[in-house]
């Protein structure tokens, strides 16, 4: 197989502590691929600033001028992770063979990119970067991520254990991906389903190198609550199965009072009827949340709001013209 145009996609949420290491070695292992004979000599970085607030743009514009191989894309606003990074992948496509993402916080291991790119060379379109080892994370985020994983593939998402937005794609499948016009982007769901030959590579994940993350509890829950909610329905027939039982209930609440009063016996009530009011009230009101949940879902995409607006952008010289704005 001939050398494929690589470009790393880079997400980044004001990342200024950190964009100067990750840049210095996102560049170093381009480099030694480049020596290696793995990828062609244009291939680049390309960093999406999410709508950050501090000296990111500034930055990628000034490791830009120092060396071509660094790329930005600048997003009018913050359009969220995922949105930055389908930014990134779709600007890549016009011009790559093969596309890696990555986060820009150091916390994947960037040697396994050289890994990626020889599955790749194997014919692999699709390369998924998983965790052996999340010790350095703490407990917390451990179990939640865990119990957030089991829960996706129990509702029957066809997600993968353990693989967040670390892989390499190919171009068919970048050009795949773009078919899918959905506004509420939970990547990790969307690329299982897009077939084609894929394989795993395992690495450590590593602490993040610096500044804190961009991912507090309540983003995380939202995240995962989305995640769920964009791919199964599960949830709805849960709802469903509940009012079911509740009505089993209700049978069986009835013929007990109707029996009681027949046979003389005193049905009291006034704890069990205000009790079951409540409890009913209260399943009534979750439910009715929940297919909320899912009318906001095709609201949304209904109305096929554009998922990111780019304001300004430096690529190389070369590909500037193949990926207009
Ligand atoms: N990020 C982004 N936009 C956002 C939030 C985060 O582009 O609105 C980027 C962030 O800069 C990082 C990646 O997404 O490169 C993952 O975020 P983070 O490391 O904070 O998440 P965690 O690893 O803690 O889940
Ligand atoms: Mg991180």
């Amino acid at each position: 197989m001939s050398k494929p145009v690589l470009t790393i996609v880079v997400p980044c949420y004001n990342e200024e502590e950190v964009l100067p290491e990750t840049i210095t070695q996102l560049n170093k292992i381009l480099k030694d691929m480049i020596q290696e004979g793995l990828i062609t000599d244009n291939s680049t970085l390309l960093f999406v600033d999410d709508g950050s607030r501090d000296r990111t743009w500034s930055l990628i514009e000034q490791f830009h001028l120092a060396n071509p191989c660094v790329t930005g894309l600048k997003l009018a606003k913050n359009a969220g992770h995922q949105n930055a990074l389908l930014a990134g992948l779709m600007k890549a496509k016009a011009y790559s063979d093969c596309v890696v993402s990555i986060d820009a916080d150091l916390q994947d291991d960037v040697q396994a990119i050289r890994e990626f790119v020889i599955k790749f060379h194997e014919g692999y379109d699709i390369v998924y970067g998983v965790r052996q080892s999340r010790t350095t994370d703490t407990f917390f985020k451990r179990a939640t991520a865990e119990g957030f994983y089991k829960l996706m593939i129990k509702m029957g998402v066809n997600i993968h254990n353990n693989h967040a937005d670390f892989r390499l794609m190919s171009k068919r499948t970048l050009e795949e991906l773009e078919r899918f016009k959905e506004v509420n982007l939970f990547l990790r769901g969307i690329v299982p389903l897009l077939g084609f030959p894929s394989t795993k590579v395992h690495y450590d994940r590593k602490e993040r190198f610096a500044g804190e993350s961009k991912y507090p509890l309540k983003k995380m829950l939202g995240f995962a609550f989305d995640g769920i909610t964009s791919f199964s329905i599960t949830p709805i027939r849960f709802v469903t199965l509940m009012g079911f039982l509740l009505f089993v209930v209700s049978i069986g609440a009835a013929i007990y009072a109707i029996v009681g009063k027949l046979t003389g016996a005193n049905v009291t009530g006034w704890t069990s009827l205000v009790l079951s009011v409540w409890f009913i009230g209260g399943v009534q009101l979750l439910a009715l949340g929940l297919i909320g949940e899912y009318i906001g879902k095709i609201y949304k995409e209904v109305k096929q709001r554009p998922l990111f607006i780019i304001e300004k952008e430096v690529l190389a010289a070369a590909n500037t013209n193949k990926a207009p704005l």
